[in-house]
């Protein structure tokens, strides 16, 4: 590590600590020329994975698309904003969690599929007949029939 102060290349590290949250690692250095001190900081990066389309090229993920596309299926359906903030995030952390470099479309999909099913049921098929295109229509039906058996009744 040089030195800030004279770029000296040569810095000795006096002091090594770990944060209490224990996410970075603080380091007291001291410059072997000017004897000026420092402090460096060392932290884990996690990066978001790339997304592969299905026609094989590579586009960086986007959370301002990924939050439209959950608000469009969500488009009048009583969802307060914070519950869309909280899936928007929690499908970033699972992202990012992966610790993958590339994940294809499809498992982004899956993973707001996942979130909008504990959302809102219309707002889980809206989004799953686009995405899944429903080209099979017994496809279709059966997501219907897996929504309606989660239904519970309600006492009125
Ligand atoms: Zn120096």
């Amino acid at each position: 590590m040089k030195c800030p102060f004279c770029q000296h290349e040569d810095t000795q590290v006096l002091d090594t600590r770990i944060s209490e949250e224990g996410d970075s690692i603080r380091r007291r250095r001291r410059c072997g020329k000017c004897d000026k001190r420092f402090t460096t900081y060392e932290r884990i990066e996690l990066s978001m994975p790339m997304l592969v389309k299905k026609s094989g090229s590579r586009t960086e993920f986007d959370v301002a698309k990924l939050r439209s596309s959950l608000m469009l299926a969500l488009r009048k359906r009583p969802v307060s904003a914070e519950s869309i903030d909280k899936a928007v995030s929690s499908i970033e952390e699972k992202l990012l969690n992966s610790g993958l470099r590339e994940v294809e479309t499809g498992f982004v999909g899956e993973l707001v599929m996942a979130e909008l099913k504990a959302l809102d049921k219309i707002a889980y098929i809206r989004f799953a007949s686009v995405y899944k295109n429903f080209e099979d229509l017994a496809e279709f039906q059966e997501a219907i029939a897996e929504v309606g058996r989660e239904r519970k009744p309600r006492k009125s």
